[in-house]
């Protein structure tokens, strides 16, 4: 077998930021050793003036590139003239950036927050009061469907769905009424539901758990099943949506429109937290005043920069670029021919290049930091590529130069 050398002993750099990182930080995350400083376009650099491709986007939170100048100018603008009011009052941007999403995405109602982990328990509790006001399940027996190897963020609740066992070990007890069931087949669904389901709850790609495709048509039975059954099917588009595959929404690539989404990362243009649940009237209806909010959700800060963000994927044509440039990004990393590689898959510009489990992943992507090519795996033996939507054919050919040298 082609074996290159191990570097999990690499001695890291001795960094002053590193260090006190370290130091004072919790260490809930293991970083590549690299200390970024500055951000433009598709480019970071580090402290020590180093330039990088960003082959990470913040787990597509930077869709729209680093500091895109449009969008840092709203910013501004709006930070010198009104930031967070809270939803005890109006405000001139809310309304207006809401309306701009329900327009475009084809839902009736958007409820604003922050972080997607957040927007992913509203989904949650919309789905269980609706169930309980509208579908009439008895009280406390609403039922939510999952998928295996979901990735749909950390609160307990979310993590009371997951199955990686590190995030659950040592977090629980969960609260009840949550199903697990395999992803990509959907005869496995229609078994999994009760007259207590309320929702089934699905990444249209599976990000975090590795890039995983379903087969085509999965999510469109999925959908027939939850309306022959009067379950709410909810897509969870925070990593896949707003252009990252191709379309606006991935699941549009098997034609539905589900009862509800989530959205979160690139909504924010790569400068702020922003993420919204989005329904049909119908579902969106359960909330009354006083029966869910955050503080910040939807301050206008935020709805300028997110109704901003929206304005340039459409502008720029993100979305169709996600589409062309992630074909010829995925023929280009299948033309490398590398023992490592075992697999390429993915849709627009979110892709994985599964690595020969004898070989950690993690090591190579320390070879393309060395290379000027920054990203880093997921579930040990997936590398992720999903640059900003803005990268260049030339941009990925310097890439893919480097992998050919690492890999
Ligand atoms: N859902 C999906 C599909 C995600 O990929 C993520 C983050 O990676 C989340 C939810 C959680 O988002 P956040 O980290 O903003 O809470």
């Amino acid at each position: 077998m082609y074996v290159l050398p191990d570097l999990r002993n690499l001695k890291l750099m001795t960094n002053h930021f590193i260090e006190i990182e370290h130091l004072s930080g919790a260490r809930n995350y293991e970083p590549l050793p690299v200390v970024l400083t500055r951000g433009e376009g598709v480019y970071v650099w580090d402290d020590a003036g180093n330039r990088y491709i960003d082959m990470m986007s913040a787990y597509s939170a930077v869709s729209h590139g680093h500091c895109h100048p449009r969008l840092v100018k709203v910013l501004q603008e709006q930070a010198a003239k009104l930031t967070i009011v809270s939803r005890a009052f109006y405000t001139d941007k809310l309304g207006i950036f809401l309306n701009q999403v329900c327009k475009l995405t084809g839902f009736d109602k958007a409820l604003p927050m922050n972080t997607g982990a957040e927007a992913v328990e509203t989904a949650l509790k919309a789905a269980r009061k609706w169930a309980y006001t509208v579908k009439k399940v008895a009280n406390d027996k609403a039922e939510i469907i999952a998928c295996e190897g979901n990735f749909h963020g950390r609160t307990i609740a979310i993590v009371g769905m997951s199955t990686i066992p590190q995030y659950r070990e040592g977090f629980g007890p969960f609260p009840p009424g949550l199903k697990i069931i395999p992803y990509g087949n959907a005869d496995e669904l229609e078994k999994a539901i009760t007259p207590n389901t309320a929702a089934f709850l699905v990444e249209p790609i599976k990000g975090e758990g590795g890039i995983i495709i379903p087969p085509a048509g999965y999510l469109k039975a999925c959908a027939e099943i939850c309306k022959k059954h009067n379950v709410l099917m909810i897509c969870d588009e925070i990593q896949t949506g707003l252009g990252r595959t191709g379309k606006l929404l991935a699941c549009q690539h098997d034609n539905i429109h589900p009862d509800a989404i989530v959205l979160g990362k690139a909504l924010g243009g790569g400068l702020l937290p922003v993420s919204l649940f989005l329904a049909r009237e119908e579902v969106m209806a359960v909330f009354t005043p006083g029966d869910h909010g955050s503080t910040f959700g939807g301050n206008p800060l935020a709805a300028a920069v997110g109704k901003a963000a929206l304005d340039v994927l459409i502008e720029e044509n993100l979305i169709e670029r996600a589409a062309s440039i992630g074909n010829y990004f995925q023929e280009q990393l299948r033309s490398i021919d590398s023992p490592l590689i075992k697999d390429v898959r993915g849709k627009g510009l979110l892709i994985g290049l599964e690595i020969d489990p004898d070989y950690p992943a993690r090591d190579i992507c320390i070879r393309l930091l060395k290379h000027g090519v920054l990203t880093k795996e997921t579930h040990k033996t997936v590398i992720r590529f999903a640059p900003p939507l803005i990268i260049t054919k030339e941009q990925i050919d310097v890439a893919i130069t480097a992998l050919r040298a690492c890999a």
